[in-house]
């Protein structure tokens, strides 16, 4: 029989008193290192709901959803962890760099695949005229704290900062195909709507 050598015999002892490298996992859990990428997770304070992460998202593993009803609504922003490839873009090009953030979590077992999601709902600001989707209030309100006073040159942004002020009086629902005059300039108004109302001015109806 082959004699053992003498480096053999040395690390069959010390494997026999030391700890296995290998742990008990599922009876314990697995710490994942530093820059593990685990399960996408919104970070409601810090998200404005302006949807670059789902548009920048290669797995299409994120879905917006709107809904309007009359003049409010909510986006909804849902990660779908059996679609994410974790690649970290959405974490990467995050518009104010930290709405979403990759966590630690790698466990994505589950018996019903609509538990594996994660979700942030926004505020939506309407067009009072038209009804179109101008964007969410925190976004536009984002874009105008970062621009500072440049922001009034702006009508729609000025009138989210008046508002936040309380300044901004409530004004009566427009009906439906009402024509848009010059009163009309202290609404929410989309580009188009807002683009109307100055024409108007100038050129009349
Ligand atoms: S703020 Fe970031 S996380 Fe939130 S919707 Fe925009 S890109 Fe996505
Ligand atoms: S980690 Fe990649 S695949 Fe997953 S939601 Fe973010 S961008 Fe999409």
């Amino acid at each position: 029989m082959r004699k053992p050598k003498l480096r053999e015999l040395k690390e069959a002892l010390s494997s026999l008193f030391s700890k296995p490298y290998t742990i008990k996992y599922p009876y314990e859990p697995s710490i994942p290192p530093k820059a593990f990428r685990g399960k996408p997770r919104y970070v409601e304070e810090e998200c404005i709901g302006c949807g670059a992460c789902a548009q920048v998202c290669p797995a299409n593993a994120i879905e917006v959803t709107e809904l309007v009803s009359g003049s409010s609504g909510k986006r909804k922003l849902t990660v779908h962890h059996d679609h994410c490839i974790f690649c970290g873009q959405c974490q990467r090009y995050c518009t104010t760099e930290k709405g979403i953030i990759l966590t630690n979590e790698y466990d994505t077992a589950t018996y019903d695949r609509t538990d594996a999601t994660t979700e942030v709902e926004k505020d939506l600001l309407i067009c009072e005229h038209c009804g179109v989707v101008i964007g969410t209030v925190e976004q536009i309100r984002w874009v105008a704290q970062k621009l500072g006073p440049k922001a009034y040159a702006n009508l729609g942004m000025a009138l989210i900062l008046h508002r936040d002020l309380d300044l901004l009086g409530k004004t009566a629902p427009l009906s439906p195909n009402a024509p848009i005059d010059r009163t009309d300039h202290i609404r929410f108004l989309c580009p188009k709507c807002r683009r109307e109302l100055i024409l108007y001015e100038q050129w009349g109806p």
